[in-house]
């Protein structure tokens, strides 16, 4: 944005942009522009922001403005995704809040002692910074209390969604008595977003606009080749991508390549139109909590496919359509990030309606023999979901008891129906089944197995 404006054209008390330069913070970013002009209306905020835009100050400085430090009372809580969030959020307030004396933070997250929060909650605090699962645990056992909340501000609320905390969000958010000012932050849009804005927002103001949102960067290559299998996993070790979908032309290939490719180390499935619901849904299951590396799909199995943080694109087969290659490599650097698309041909007419391209040949690839592309997280599933009453918080809970696992060895968690799947770092999922199998999650038994 070419002309920038600073802090000071917003009207905020004196103390708060002298405490702003003295963080070196001069000139508002994009999206605390956008939002922070509504600071005095009071209303929703439904901003689409990732890590880096300046978010935190955004929400930060709206729950600052809100607060009257002379009332012990909790009038802000910010939930967040994961602890590290969480205690990030709560670092970066601290910092925005020494215009002010006294103002006091607290985080109320999962891994910590309960007791210990309790201490600290009982000599008041006017800010929560939680993760949703142990704002809840607090609510119910009425050792937080919300009836003096004027702000309320979720943060990263894809991430939260995709972790399953919808039910928990919902929870914390009928401890409320009266409606919050609310301000919602999300690196994307889904339905799932737009459903719980609708939810807890009224009128909310989107502070989404195109101009703020950084072009899509997509590094388009073409690859000639005699021999496309090898330069299939050539391109894979030349690229190191963290993860690809391959695109071929017919359901058989898509079979072969994902068996060719699991024998040449590379963690692979195929997404084809045939599979069953259940089927498919392991599959993209797999993909998106890093169990599974390389996807290989036809067009109409990709359908509907919505997955974050794509590396790469490979064109095995050129599609029949300029539209549709378009369409596939799209799928490529979302939210911002840089992508890359690889087409492999054999003829030069294939790549004619491409003109002008970046075209390489397969010797220009580096060839690793010791190439491998294995997952850094295995799934294991859980038979009980939603109509368990089963939530992330549960699982982990589970799998975190008597601390044989952390934090950290656990990945994503997707609750459905009936089943739930744990992505666990792979060199402890029979560790991990192994547990879940003896214990009970909710004091209930499951039966537990590996995905693969
Ligand atoms: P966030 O998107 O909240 O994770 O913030 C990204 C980084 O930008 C953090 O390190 C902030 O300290 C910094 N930051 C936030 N707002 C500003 C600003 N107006 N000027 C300079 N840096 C900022």
């Amino acid at each position: 944005m070419s002309d920038k404006k600073t802090f000071s054209t917003l009207n905020l008390p004196e103390s708060m942009v002298e405490n702003l330069q003295k963080l070196g913070y001069e000139f508002m970013t994009p999206i605390q522009e956008q939002s922070l002009q509504h600071i005095y209306s009071k209303q929703d905020i439904l901003a689409k922001a990732k890590t880096g835009s300046g978010k935190t100050a955004a929400f930060g400085i709206s729950l600052l403005l809100n607060l009257d430090v002379k009332k012990f009372r909790v009038q802000s809580l910010v939930l967040c995704p994961t602890r590290e969030l969480a205690q990030q959020v709560a670092q970066e307030l601290r910092a925005l809040a020494k215009f002010q004396h006294n103002i006091k933070i607290l985080t109320l997250i999962g891994g910590e002692s309960f007791n210990k929060q309790l201490g600290s909650l009982a000599h008041h605090a006017h800010i929560i910074v939680g993760t949703p699962g142990r704002v809840l645990k607090h609510l119910n056992h009425a050792s937080l209390d919300l009836s003096a909340l004027n702000t309320f501000v979720l943060d990263e609320a894809d991430r939260m969604l995709d972790m399953g905390f919808l039910e928990e969000i919902e929870q914390v958010h009928s401890h409320m008595k009266s409606r919050p000012q609310t301000l919602l932050f999300s690196a994307t849009y889904n339905d799932e977003v737009l459903e719980i804005s609708k939810k807890f927002q009224e009128n909310p103001i989107e502070v989404s606009s195109a101009e703020i949102e950084e072009k899509n960067e997509i590094e388009e290559l073409f690859i000639s080749t005699k021999n496309k299998r090898e330069t299939l996993v050539n391109a894979l070790a030349h690229y190191k991508p963290s993860n690809a979908i391959i695109f071929v032309n017919t359901k058989l290939e898509s079979d072969e390549i994902a068996e060719f490719l699991q024998e040449s180390k590379v963690d692979a499935l195929s997404l084809h139109g045939d599979l069953e619901q259940y089927d498919r849904i392991d599959t993209l299951v797999q993909f998106a909590n890093k169990s599974c590396r390389v996807l290989i799909a036809t067009d109409v199995a990709s359908r509907g496919l919505d997955i974050k943080e794509l590396a790469m694109v490979i064109n095995y087969d050129l599609p029949h359509s300029k539209e549709i290659y378009t369409h596939r490599i799209g799928r490529t650097a979302r939210a911002g990030a840089k992508g890359l698309a690889v087409s492999l041909y054999s003829e030069a007419a294939e790549v004619e309606e491409y003109q002008p391209i970046k075209a390489m040949n397969d010797e220009q690839l580096k060839n690793d023999e010791h190439f491998s592309m294995f997952s850094e997280y295995a799934t294991l599933v859980i038979e009980g979901g939603k109509k368990d009453k089963l939530r992330a918080g549960d699982i982990l809970g589970a799998l975190t008891s008597e601390r044989t696992f952390t934090r950290e060895d656990i990945g994503k968690i997707d609750i459905y129906d009936k089943q739930s799947y744990v992505a666990i770092k792979s060199d402890l999922i029979e560790k991990a089944q192994k547990k879940l199998s003896k214990d009970t999650i909710k004091k209930k038994k499951f039966t537990i197995w590996i995905l693969d």
